[in-house]
């Protein structure tokens, strides 16, 4: 498939003495085509090209067997391909919803590199368990299913083969698929490669030894520029999510498509779909640009035609970042009328409509509820005199979370009584945990004041009176 460049083929047509007379023997031909081969440079293929010519999707793992083609998710051409060797990019950020083809995208990356552009290569799931079950049902049919990987990748059988569930060995590289639980397997090895898959469902801490991000990244440093890093996950909580973090120091790419009937460039946002109360059935989007409604059989053309635009300047311009909502879902998958179903099926259910904007959205959920709001407490602030104690006090707390003196002032004793009642404890350090001074004061259970006037509440049961 792939014919010798003139400069690297033996030459075939007339030359001088000399050259005739070093490849004047026997089988000289076949020896010169092989050197040729050997010093052909890698095809110039991209990731996205090279899954459009030889991925076969197993009926296994798949619910669309047969070739896999690019066109049917055209926004993970750009993202497949910034995992090529010849593109610069070293890190790649992927927020998403489920269910936009995120996996497979992936899984052409790592054929890509077995048969393309062999190195080590590390592919971390949340847990050990996952990354066992990973293998079983993606890896080992992408292998099989393509002829090109099989014939790369040792049987599993053989068992000086090197290639076990966790671990598969070809010409020239190695793939070690681990779990973000195992810091034994996340340093494992130097890898060229390292794809980091559901990251906010990473432990926050590998078996204690850091974060495991971190960690598996440390092992592609030694390959400097030629290193390729992808991070994919559905968000989670806002706050806690990696995925966002790491979304949000990137360039943030968007995927603009055109509005079929104006043109306008635009991304999509789930507050453009509008439908009739109770008829999820009459779902279609609004053009921002003529506020025309657009139907979900446009979706196929508005995908083809669409691009990935920065928002945003990456802190570490050799990043980018991609969010994708399943709006983009393409027809047959995930429809516009199906979406709003599950938005209507979430409403009054805090963990519905977290599950919603996770999956669907591809979006973070603000959590609210028990969670302090700073503003709230900020607000509630009074301004008070030092060495006093305000009118209507009856308890006094206090608290401290550092080391730089204590603090003993808790329960009732007769240091805490000797105390005047214009001095309060040294280093009164007020925490979010303690009570504001109107929710003690108003509180009907307050005991009363000590003989100095000065009581001190034993809040948490633990801190032991000094004396
Ligand atoms: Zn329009």
């Amino acid at each position: 498939m792939y014919a010798p460049t003139s400069t690297n083929s033996p030459r075939s047509g007339p030359t001088s003495g000399d050259d005739d007379a070093l490849t004047d023997f026997d089988g000289a031909g076949e020896i010169l085509r092989a050197w040729g081969n050997g010093l052909r440079p890698d095809p110039d293929l991209t990731v996205s090209q090279w899954a459009d010519r030889h991925r076969m999707l197993s009926g296994r793992a798949s619910a669309e067997p047969g070739r896999y083609r690019t066109v049917r998710t055209p926004y993970m051409r750009e993202i497949m391909d910034r995992l090529s060797p010849g593109d610069p990019s070293q890190r790649v950020v992927f927020m998403k919803a489920a269910q936009v083809g995120a996996t497979e995208a992936g899984n052409n990356w790592i054929g890509f590199a077995i048969h393309q552009a062999p190195g080590p290569m590390l592919a971390v799931q949340p847990t050990v368990e996952l990354a066992k079950r990973n293998s079983r049902q993606r890896i080992d049919p992408l292998i099989d299913e393509s002829p090109e990987l099989r014939e790369r990748v040792k049987p599993a059988r053989s068992r000086d083969a090197g290639n076990t569930m966790l671990s598969k060995e070809f010409a020239g590289g190695i793939l070690i698929m681990t779990g973000a639980n195992s810091a034994v397997g996340l340093r494992s090895t130097p890898a060229r490669y390292i794809f980091l898959d559901e990251v906010d469902a990473y432990p926050a801490s590998a078996d204690e030894e850091g974060d495991p991000v971190t960690l598996a990244e440390a092992r592609s440093l030694t390959f400097a520029h030629r290193r390729k890093v992808l991070l994919v996950s559905t968000p989670t909580i806002r706050g806690l999510s990696r995925i966002e973090r790491e979304y949000e120091a990137s360039d943030q790419r968007r995927f603009h498509v055109p509005c079929p009937h104006c043109g306008a460039m635009q991304w999509l946002k789930f507050d453009r779909l509008r439908w009739q109360k109770g008829r999820p059935e009459t779902a279609e989007y609004h053009c921002e640009g003529c506020d025309t409604p657009i139907a979900e059989h446009h979706k196929t053309a508005m995908l083809e035609g669409g691009e990935w635009r920065a928002t945003a300047t990456a802190a570490d311009p050799t990043t980018v970042g991609y969010h994708l909502s399943a709006l983009y879902s393409p027809i047959g998958w995930l429809s516009w009328e199906r979406i709003v179903r599950a938005w209507d099926a979430a409403q009054g259910s805090d963990e519905a409509i977290k599950a919603f904007r996770n999956t669907i959205l591809g979006e973070t959920w603000v959590e609210t509820g028990e969670a302090p709001d700073w503003q709230r407490l900020y607000d509630r602030r009074e301004r008070w005199t030092s060495g006093t104690v305000p009118a209507g006090g009856r308890i006094r707390t206090c608290r401290s979370d550092d080391a730089r003196g204590p603090c003993s002032a808790f329960g009732e004793c007769e240091v805490c009584r000797s105390l005047p009642p214009s001095t309060p404890p040294s280093r009164t350090t007020s925490t979010r945990n303690a009570a504001s001074p109107a929710e003690t004061s108003s509180r009907p259970t307050a005991p009363p004041l000590s003989p100095s006037g000065a009581v001190f509440a034993q809040d948490n049961g633990q801190a032991p009176c000094p004396s």
